[in-house]
């Protein structure tokens, strides 16, 4: 009987052997009650494990199958959590953050003019565009955000700050056609532009863009150059398309066309275009950029908070356009960077306007925050789903609390029922930025700090009107 235990033991520890070194090595295996991966056949698996080496993802399978395939140095079990793919934003204006709440409750116009503008020609340097980036990059991490789509100022110094924090960025500089914080003609901006382009075109985490303002505050000839500096250097343009009533209306009585006819006529969408918004899109309009592949950035909060329309998501999607989620910065237009209340709120905006509850599921919503969100801004092939070969990026989100229980389905609980707050850690290109909700890679304190600083100064700037 000793003898065939003995014999027994021996054996279940070669093959146990045989494994481990025929095992592949990995750097990390992070494991949980379930994983969301946004692949094309939207698994979800229980009891699941991700497998990384490097910057990306080696395998993703049951705990069991990734157990048996892989060796790794570091493994994290999180337990009764979701792993899910990192958010995507397809659309914010980060440095904004040190101008949250500076105005709320205003009309666009009067907001723009009689406060942003003016606190903004004031106070906006290098320096302060790189702390109030830190402070935005924290927000966004600690909620999940792994990749984020800027538009603003200075956007070296943005990008400086994203690697710092260690999040993904698709940051578009700035063309505008009157004088700026950091560039005073378009044609500085453009050539800033390029050397912004030139600068990040092969980094790791940054996409380098130029982002024309919009059609209205940005010279024809500039829209022109800007689309042939993008395609120069194959990266994507961001521009701000369709966001109102009254730059559609106004497109429309000037020129006889709409914002995407005039960015059309111009051959402005021939490359790869992402637009923010697109609230009051015509059905022509949809045509035109189903054919050219243009990428739309959906901001629900933004457009409910200023009044600027619901946009026709379910009408967009069904033509086949990539509409991602954007939170559209941190002042004024909504004041935080939660995907998770714009995944909900997508959905219940379109099920009130249709009066049908069936529409826009929740996991339609969880596809538009992440692989939907990829494919808008080409970036599909390494980001928005847990696949082997993308880029590691991945959320744990905590079901430890009363609002996760009881589970029935793990979209409903993400976009209906989880908070930003329930994001517990953060992996970004393979390496680990939030730890048990805290962020590893900035001092969050000084940041905070230096904010109210801002702040001071700020009003003091304001004041003086
Ligand atoms: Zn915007």
């Amino acid at each position: 009987m000793f003898r065939i235990y003995s014999c027994l033991l021996c054996c279940s520890w070669l093959l146990c052997c045989a494994a481990l070194l025929s095992a592949e090595p990995a750097d990390r295996i992070w494991s949980a009650r379930y994983i969301i991966t946004m692949d094309a056949q939207r698994r979800v698996i229980e009891n699941g494990a991700v497998a990384i080496r490097g910057e990306r993802i080696i395998g993703v399978g049951t705990r069991a199958e990734i157990d048996r395939k892989f060796q790794a140095k570091q493994r994290f079990d999180s337990g009764n959590a979701i792993i899910a793919p990192g958010l995507i934003d397809t659309h914010t204006h980060a440095a904004m953050s040190l101008l949250r709440g500076i105005a709320d409750d205003k009309r666009l116009q009067d907001w723009l003019q009689n406060f942003i503008f003016p606190a903004e020609a004031r106070n906006v340097t290098a320096e302060y565009v790189r702390w109030g980036t830190l402070l935005a990059c924290a927000e966004m991490a600690l909620a999940g955000t792994t990749t984020y789509t800027d538009m603003y100022y200075f956007e070296d110094t943005v990008a400086e700050a994203t690697k710092q924090v260690g999040l993904r960025g698709v940051l578009g500089q700035t063309i505008i056609g009157f004088p700026a914080p950091d560039y005073k003609t378009p044609q500085l901006a453009l050539a800033g532009a390029e050397k912004f382009i030139q600068r990040f075109k092969n980094d790791p985490l940054i996409v380098p863009a130029p982002a024309p303002h919009a059609i209205y505050t940005t010279p024809d000839d500039v829209l022109k150059a800007s689309r042939a500096l993008a395609n120069k250097y194959e990266v994507p343009m961001l521009i701000h398309l369709s966001e109102t009533k009254v730059e559609n209306d106004e497109s429309k009585a000037r020129r006889g066309m709409t914002p995407t006819q005039v960015l059309e006529s111009l051959g402005a969408l021939s490359g790869r275009t992402l637009g923010a918004h697109g609230v009051w899109l015509e059905d022509g309009d949809l045509e035109i950029l189903r054919r050219r592949g243009t990428g739309l950035a959906h901001c629900p909060t933004s457009n409910t908070k200023l009044a600027s329309g619901i946009a026709r998501v379910l009408d967009i999607l069904k033509a086949g356009i990539n509409m991602g989620l954007g939170t559209d910065g941190f002042a004024g237009s909504n004041n935080g960077a939660d995907l998770h209340s714009e995944m909900s709120l997508t959905a219940k905006l379109q099920k009130v306007t249709r009066m049908d509850p069936e529409v826009l599921p929740a996991t339609q919503a969880v596809e538009m925050a992440t692989i939907i969100g990829a494919r808008a801004l080409g970036l599909d092939k390494e980001i928005g789903s847990l696949e082997t070969g993308k880029r590691a990026d991945l959320i744990v989100l905590r079901m430890n609390q009363p609002r996760a229980v009881p589970l029935y389905n793990v979209y409903s609980l993400l976009v209906y029922s989880l908070k930003a707050g329930d994001v517990s850690d953060v992996m970004v290109n393979g390496r680990r930025i939030v730890r048990a909700g805290r962020l590893l890679t900035l001092d969050v304190r000084q940041v905070m700090t230096k904010a109210v600083e801002y702040q001071r100064q700020i009003r003091i700037s304001l004041a003086k009107n």
